[in-house]
């Protein structure tokens, strides 16, 4: 046994090098070996949980690519500052017990998190384990941390404006600075010397995403994407630059943050945050450097008011844990009548429900594993609401596709949407009025079905309000160039009212 205390970082969705609390911790150690691991549990078909279950697979392939990239970016990162990145593709109990085996580590350090399946296999690993090598799980994925808020996470509102109100009026609740790069020391001999293998990035066929064997193979090519979403910490740090400094587009946040179009409506940092390629603290930095040189206004607040949000669903993960996966909620409603319909579920996923700005937005989000929050707030509210499909399906339909999926923030958004979530009234979106105030034009819905291109924006966004020669004088019969509405919205309405 040697006297120097050799540590393994477990990366996890930390997939950084800035501002993380598990590496710098490990870093703290005489050796320290960085690992990632492939969980195979991840990918593939899976079972939702409970009484009504069903299959859907867990990670598409444009999300695989994009923690495929950023766990290469990492590799590169650590390589450059003379250390490494051991890679792995299996069970992560087996393989961290079998790699802390071989180098004889002390100690495990890793990101924690508050959702349950994270929570459970961080514990499985934990019982792994050998004998004398402890595990230590720090929190760093949120802007506040847990620690640092005026209520304990057991206590924090269930509604978002009264826990904003705690946070910000709390004298001493201020994010944390970001901590910088941490200085790396050697890794163990045994990945030096050979006997340790590091390991290769797998392919899309080995993860079994799709048929392909390599990573260009799919990434999207559609033009239309609003922008193509390269995985990584160095280019989740030249997001920031270029959409906060080069392109000054934070001035104008609260203004476009709705928008529809294009890459500099609102910031698309999600994908990065949520792999953690990007520290919120960084993020959070930046904006006050912003107020300080450049402009501080409403919109600077705002997107500190939207990170706000997506601590929010993290706390109130670690608060009620799995039981906002149940189609029930947190609300504990009983009184939705959900329908199994597949029919409407299927043409909802393929964006053929004959509603145009349904559709536009599943066709963006199949097309390019994006969609703006105003987009997933009406796909969301229109599958829940209007046709009454247990809204669950539409979430995994969402957790496959989604380049920035964080169960905390699908699953809750979608059970806020879905009225069993973080909101006591029971409000739901009305599709074709959000349709005509946020794409007035119709230049959207045009995009992403060229059916209705030649339509007057009124008809684009209700196709189903011409005439059979109307349809025809433009050029876009109904069930033919474009689907008839898979149910009648203003009737659905009636129901909800
Ligand atoms: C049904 C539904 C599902 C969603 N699923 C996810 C998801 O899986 N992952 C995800 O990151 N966001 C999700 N959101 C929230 C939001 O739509 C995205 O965070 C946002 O569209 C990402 O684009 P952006 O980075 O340009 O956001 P910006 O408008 O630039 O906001 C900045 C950051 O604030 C955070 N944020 C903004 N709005 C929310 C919100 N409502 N909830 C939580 N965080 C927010 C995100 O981290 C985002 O990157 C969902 C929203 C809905 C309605």
């Amino acid at each position: 046994m040697s006297d120097i205390e050799t540590a393994l970082w477990w990366a996890r969705r930390d997939l950084r090098v800035h501002d993380n609390y598990a590496l710098t911790h490990a870093a703290r150690a005489g050796e320290c070996l960085p690992v990632y691991v492939f969980d195979p549990e991840t990918y593939g078909e899976r079972e939702y949980g409970g009484p009504a279950s069903f299959a859907f697979e867990k990670t598409g392939a444009r999300r695989a690519r994009f923690v495929a990239e950023s766990v290469a970016d990492l590799r590169e990162s650590l390589r450059d500052a003379g250390s490494d990145l051991a890679l792995a593709h299996e069970d992560p109990a087996r393989a961290i017990s079998r790699i802390a085996d071989a180098v004889d580590a002390d100690v495990v350090y890793c990101e924690r998190y508050p959702t349950p399946e994270e929570h459970a296999v961080r514990e499985r690993v934990r019982e792994a384990l050998p004998e004398g090598t402890r595990l230590e799980p720090r929190w760093g994925s949120t802007l506040y941390h847990p620690e640092d808020l005026p209520m304990p996470v057991e206590d924090v509102p269930d509604t978002f404006t009264p826990f904003r109100q705690d946070v910000e009026h709390a004298p001493d609740c201020e994010p944390r600075d970001p901590l910088g790069e941490p200085g790396l020391p050697g890794v163990p001999s045994a990945l030096a010397d050979g006997d340790l293998d590091a390991g290769t990035l797998p392919d899309p066929s080995d993860l079994g995403v799709a048929d392909a064997s390599d990573w260009d193979a799919v990434a999207p090519t559609d033009e239309r994407a609003v922008l193509p979403f390269d995985g990584g910490e160095s280019r989740g740090l030249e997001r920031v630059r270029e959409y906060v400094w080069q392109r000054d587009r934070l001035r104008q946040y609260k203004d476009t943050r709705n928008g529809l179009l294009g890459a500099d409506y609102s910031s698309k940092f999600s994908p990065w945050l949520n792999l953690g390629c990007l520290s919120p603290r960084y993020v959070h930095r930046e904006v006050q450097a912003y107020e300080r040189e450049r402009v501080s206004n409403d919109s600077t607040y705002w997107l500190g008011f939207e990170l706000l949000w997506r601590d929010f669903f993290q706390f109130q993960f670690a608060k009620h844990g799995s039981q906002h996966f149940r189609r029930e909620g947190i609300r504990e409603r009983e009184n939705i009548q959900w329908t199994g319909n597949d029919r409407l579920l299927d043409a909802w996923k393929r964006g053929e429900t004959g509603i145009p700005f349904v559709d536009a937005n599943m066709r963006e989000l199949n097309a390019t594993g994006f969609m703006s929050n105003r987009g997933r707030q009406n796909v969301a509210s229109f599958l829940a609401n209007n046709c009454r499909v247990d809204w669950r399906k539409g979430a995994a339909y969402f957790e496959t596709r989604l380049v920035d999926y964080d169960p905390a923030a699908n699953y809750g958004n979608w059970a806020y949407q879905s009225q069993v979530g973080n909101d006591g009234r029971d409000s739901y979106c009305n599709v074709v009025k959000q349709a005509k105030q946020y794409d007035a034009d119709a230049d959207y819905v045009k995009r992403w079905c060229p059916a209705l291109r030649d339509l007057p924006p009124e008809y684009a966004h209700e196709p189903w309000k011409l005439t059979p020669d109307e349809q025809e004088a433009h050029g876009v019969v109904l069930g033919e160039d474009y689907p008839e509405p898979v149910i009648n919205l203003d009737a659905s309405y009636g129901k909800l009212r």
